[in-house]
């Protein structure tokens, strides 16, 4: 345990790093890309696995540096075939994320924080603040792992487990470029999607980016005074400056935005509360996902009836705003949005 804090996770290096290593290693130079091939397509585990290695330079390799992949704490399996997964890193910060497969797909949801510093109401996540973030390698490990455990190739990736995507903002770019590579699990970029609470840098920011990464905001309020209860972390964002910011996003990419708004029994529920996001959706590009409430030990909060989503689902349609209701999976096991809570290890 000692010697993995001092050395340096082989998967960190860059493959010209690689390259010079092998020479310094005295080896011929395809060994290097080998190496690379194990490293960055094949997605390999450890050093054994790398079996057109000789033993003698895979040995030499693992006493230089580290093949740290996270370790499964538990795993659970839900009726409908999701599975969360409690991963812990070298140094003992552990995250969750959830495989969800359908059909030939599989998706997979994972943090980019250890809990959040947000402090959203109804997140389990955000309840007990923010460990640390997650470097690119932590990110893209959980959706290795999820391939390896259900051995199948990752469709496709939401960033919408714990924490705040753009308050990490340089690892989630990257991770999303590992994800991304051609090269390597090669997921196409409409296939990777970010979810904000709406932090307005990293939005500017995401517009700059040339890849087509999807982008979704969490809203759930239109209504300033109540955004700012259900969202603390998120007031000095304000709705005007939010929307001009996605307003922009969407001239710069001319992609769709969605909006995912948690249903919540008599607080964003109401008619004044439907009117004011039927303003803030009408006329622009986008697309919302209507979510009842997950139950969360969190709060006291109730999911809105399903006759009143329907209702508000009819009324943004009826103004031409696109809309859909998402049911969560893997609600049983609490893997559903907003209940991925930080330590489960005293239990
Ligand atoms: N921090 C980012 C991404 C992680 S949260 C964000 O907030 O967007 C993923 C999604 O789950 C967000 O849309 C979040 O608002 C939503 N969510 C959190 N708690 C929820 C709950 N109890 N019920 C339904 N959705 C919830
Ligand atoms: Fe953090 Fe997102 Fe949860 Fe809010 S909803 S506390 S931003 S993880």
């Amino acid at each position: 345990m000692e010697r993995s804090h001092r050395l340096r996770d082989i998967r960190s290096l860059t493959e010209e790093e690689i390259a010079d290593l092998v020479k310094e290693l005295g080896q011929p130079a395809f060994r290097a890309k080998q190496i690379c091939e194990w490293i960055f397509a094949k997605q390999a585990g450890s050093f054994d696995e790398m079996t057109n290695i000789p033993k003698k330079l895979r040995e030499e390799l693992a006493a230089r540096f580290t093949f740290a992949t996270p370790t499964e704490i538990t795993k659970q399996v839900s009726h409908d075939g999701s599975r969360k997964y409690l991963l812990q890193f070298a140094d003992g910060t552990s995250v969750e994320t959830v495989g969800m497969p359908s059909r030939n797909k599989l998706s997979v949801c994972v943090s980019t924080q250890a809990g959040c510093a947000m402090g959203c109401a109804f997140c389990a996540t955000g309840f007990n603040g923010l460990t640390r973030s997650l470097t690119a390698r932590e990110i893209v490990d959980q959706v290795i792992h999820v391939s390896r455990d259900f051995g199948e190739r990752v469709t496709s990736v939401v960033f919408m487990g714990q924490g705040e995507p753009f308050v990490n903002m340089d690892a989630t770019v990257e991770a999303l470029r590992i994800l991304n590579d051609p090269d390597g699990m090669a997921i196409g970029a409409r296939h990777l999607t970010v979810s904000t609470c709406g932090v307005i840098p990293g939005i500017r920011r995401f517009a700059e980016l040339p890849e087509q990464f999807t982008l979704a905001i969490s809203l759930h309020s239109a209504v300033q005074s109540t955004r700012n209860k259900l969202m603390p972390g998120v007031k000095k964002y304000t709705l005007p400056r939010l929307h001009e910011a996605i307003q922009q996003y969407v001239e710069k990419t001319g992609r769709r935005p969605t909006y995912e708004f948690a249903m919540i029994e008599g607080i964003n529920d109401t008619n004044p509360e439907m009117e004011a996001l039927i303003d803030f959706c009408r006329g622009t590009l986008c697309h919302v996902n209507l979510i009842p409430l997950n139950d969360t030990p969190a709060s006291l909060m109730k999911p809105s009836p399903m006759k009143k989503i329907e209702t508000l689902q009819k009324r943004l349609q009826m103004h031409g705003v696109e809309a859909t209701i998402r049911n969560s999976r893997g609600n049983d096991i609490d893997a559903a949005c907003g209940q991925l809570k930080q330590k489960h290890l005293a239990r």
